[in-house]
């Protein structure tokens, strides 16, 4: 990457497409309009905005207007959880204590409000979710239910079924909101399949720009808007739309789209070949270990002694980016992801890749790791 780091952080944000960047270029020069106004360069922006709608949903096989455009996953999950509170009139979140802190923090925000009840679905050590557990919970709350879970793990890659989900959702009469942040722009989506009520994206997580995202909302749910204001994006999102990111994850998208087969393949080879090197030197895996996992992300835990404790800092020292936990979850130490999985007391590295980091990478890190562990192992 441009600074001369190996980059194996892909889950916290991803380096720009270069296609991307020029796809928004005009729009951070020459083609300024505003959307809303109705003079030529603003139609010229509607126009814009409007065919990248048209390009997601075509992508995902949903209609454009169930695509809200936001800034990213953050605000996504909190539009999806606070307006389906208020305006579906549910009177239960059930989530699982393994979701990202936009919708574990929401959701205990509108409890703590007096808005929601709130139950935690059990998962087992791999942090997976026990969908019978899902099933009882539905069965014996009182009220209609938001379900908040996520397809896939951003810190140990745990995934969910979406359409088995949704089946037991609509069995009890339950809204389905699932984020889906770490897996639109790695995987293909067919929104008109079984597909949750509300999805939850971010434009960065797939070589798009920092700061947009969208909210699918699927038809006829009557959900009300945070903001209050112009009334864009349907009266739901008030706000001058940020075109040239909205341009740019449209483009990112259709990118991801169109290479998702050799990308996945590459990746996937990646994660082995470091996975192999990883346990051959003594760490674990946290999260599920199997093909069903998110591709991208390899959660590995090195038992916490004189050679592992420093060993985050010493990996950044030498050069090589990746998270100890969340990067999302700024300022706190520990993750609540470890903990719920009963990893915590543990060195755990996350390693995430994207499409290009190289083998040469692998083997550069393995090296170093191996120095870093086995070495000190032997001196000490
Ligand atoms: N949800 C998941 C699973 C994430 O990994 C992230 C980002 O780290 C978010 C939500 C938040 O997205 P954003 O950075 O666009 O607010």
């Amino acid at each position: 990457m441009g600074l001369n780091y190996v980059y194996f952080d892909n889950a916290a944000t991803t380096p720009v497409d270069p296609q991307v960047v020029e796809a928004m270029l005009p729009y951070l020069t020459d083609q300024y309009g505003n959307p809303t106004a109705s003079n030529g360069p603003g139609r010229m922006a509607r126009l814009t905005v409007e065919t990248a709608r048209k390009k997601i949903a075509s992508i995902l096989n949903c209609k454009p207007q169930s695509i809200i455009f936001t800034s990213g996953g953050t605000e996504s999950a909190n539009m999806a959880l606070r307006s389906a509170v208020a305006g579906v009139r549910l009177s239960n979140v059930i989530t699982a204590r393994t979701e990202h802190a936009c919708v574990l923090q929401t959701a205990r925000n509108l409890h703590f409000r007096g808005q929601a009840s709130l139950n935690y679905v059990q998962l087992n050590r791999e942090g997976e979710v026990q969908l019978t557990d899902l099933d009882h919970l539905l069965e014996n709350t009182h009220g209609r239910s938001l379900v908040a879970l996520m397809h896939a793990n951003n810190e140990i890659g745990a995934m969910l079924d979406l359409s088995l989900t949704q089946e037991i959702c609509r069995r009890h009469k339950a809204i389905f909101f699932s984020d889906t942040v770490q897996t639109v722009g790695h995987y293909p989506f067919d929104l008109s399949q079984n597909a949750p009520d509300m999805i939850s994206v971010s434009a960065h997580k797939f070589h798009g720009p920092k700061g947009v995202g969208f909210l699918y909302i699927g038809q006829g749910l009557p959900v009300q808007s945070l903001l209050t204001g112009g009334g864009q994006e349907s009266g739901l999102r008030s706000g001058t739309e940020n075109v040239a990111s909205i341009v740019g994850m449209a483009k990112a998208l259709e990118i991801a789209s169109e290479r998702y087969v050799s990308d996945t393949m590459h990746i996937r080879l990646l994660k082995h070949a470091l996975k192999e090197k990883l346990l051959s030197i003594g760490a674990m895996i946290n999260g599920p270990d199997n093909e069903a996992s998110l591709y991208t992300v390899l959660n590995a835990r090195f038992p916490k002694n004189e050679a592992t404790e420093n060993l985050l800092l010493e990996l950044d020292m030498a050069g090589v980016a990746i998270s100890g936990g969340s990067a999302c979850s700024a300022g706190k130490s520990g993750s609540h992801v470890m903990e719920a999985i009963g990893a915590a007391d543990c060195i755990n590295i996350r390693f995430s890749f994207s499409r290009y980091n190289t083998l040469e990478e692998v083997n550069k890190v393995t090296a170093i790791l191996e120095e870093l562990i086995v070495k000190e192992t032997i001196t000490t």
